[in-house]
């Protein structure tokens, strides 16, 4: 495609997009758009995929940036080369020249699908494979995915030997404008993403249920083991015979409970169990968040392991962090409505059963 093509194509969409075609950016993006000839990296018509969806998606990570100038530069070249992809007459015919200053010479028209079916009223397949093309570009298109396929698709009829596929020189122009249209309305649309957005707090909602599950089941298992502790402890004490042998057989079963009990605290402590959620949590974030990487502009919320959530807090820990005077808890304690659990030289109490009785 003739420079002046191109330059003509973006000069409309910026027209389109509402940039004054003496504006940085407009500079920029007619910069963009010419350079790929001066760095005659050819073919341009096909095979250009990679660089395609390379300055597309830094077009717009710069637009994200707030440097819109240098996105036009990267949008420009990404478009010289979608608009070369439907120039439908090889660069190997003999009339390619003759062909592009056709393209050049053609008007704008908005409305492909009626270009189309005046330009192809006997040819069934080709008007059918343009008509395609056209609704698909004539569909909203927005976010990543959908963007770089739309810019990496192949020019509608690009043949190199068979004069029969061409298309002509004012559907392609024209096919090419709508095309660097619609990719570029894409770079420059919202910088958020609502239902992005909204999977974020879904997720987020998701594991911090999903949290508050695993931490209630964990603080039960410590207190089952603190309670089986001391009811074997408190068995020993008990009469009958075979006194003896029970007494060093529930000692010993005292030893393992409280070699459970010690250890599970400290896992507790380091809070292993909830460490599980965030890794599955970030791992899920990462499955949402990678289609739309570099695109959107998106905050990742965090799940909070703070002391309000824990189940099994220490009597410090109450009076501190659910402002409960020590007294009101050991008042409870005395007169049996909540379990003290006790491990090594430390109290701790049970949230839920807490929060039950002063609910009451
Ligand atoms: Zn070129």
């Amino acid at each position: 495609m003739l420079w002046r093509t191109h330059i003509r194509i973006v000069n409309e969409i910026l027209r389109k997009l509402g940039f004054s075609l003496s504006s940085p950016e407009a500079n920029r993006l007619r910069d963009g758009v010419i350079i790929p000839d001066r760095w005659r990296d050819f073919p341009h018509h096909h095979g250009k995929s990679e660089p395609i969806k390379e300055h597309v998606v830094k077009a717009r990570m710069l637009f994200l940036d707030g440097n819109l100038p240098e996105a036009c530069f990267h949008l420009g070249v990404a478009l010289h080369y979608i608009q070369d992809s439907y120039t439908s007459l090889s660069t190997r015919s003999r009339h390619h020249t003759r062909w592009e200053e056709q393209v050049d010479q053609a008007h704008f028209t908005d409305n492909l699908k009626e270009l189309v079916n005046r330009t192809f009223p006997d040819y069934d397949d080709r008007r059918e494979d343009y008509m395609r093309i056209a609704g698909w570009l004539g569909e909203e298109n927005e976010g990543k995915i959908s963007t770089l396929e739309l810019a990496t698709a192949s020019g509608p009829g690009l043949s190199f030997w068979g004069p029969r596929e061409w298309g002509k020189p004012y559907i392609d122009v024209n096919f090419a404008l709508k095309a660097s249209y619609v990719i570029s309305k894409s770079v420059f649309s919202e910088k958020h993403c609502p239902k992005l957005d909204e999977e974020l707090q879904i997720a987020l909602k998701e594991y911090e249920e999903k949290a508050g599950g695993v931490e209630i089941r964990f603080a039960n298992e410590i207190m089952d083991f603190v309670k089986r502790r001391d009811d074997s402890e408190k068995r020993k004490g008990e009469p009958g015979t075979f006194r003896v042998v029970r007494n060093l057989f529930l000692t010993f079963l005292n030893m393992i409970h409280n070699f459970q009990v010690k250890r599970k605290l400290e896992e507790y402590r380091e809070q292993k169990h909830l460490k599980e959620v965030l890794k599955e949590y970030r791992d899920r974030i990462d499955r949402v968040v990678m289609p739309h990487r570099f695109w959107y502009v998106y905050c990742i919320p965090e799940i909070q392991l703070g002391v309000a959530d824990r189940e099994l807090l220490s009597l410090e820990e109450v009076s501190e962090s659910l402002q409960i005077e020590k007294t009101t808890v050991r008042d409870l304690i005395a007169r049996d409505r909540i379990f003290c659990y006790r491990i090594q030289d430390e109290e701790f109490i049970s949230k839920s059963e807490l929060a039950q009785h002063l609910s009451k």
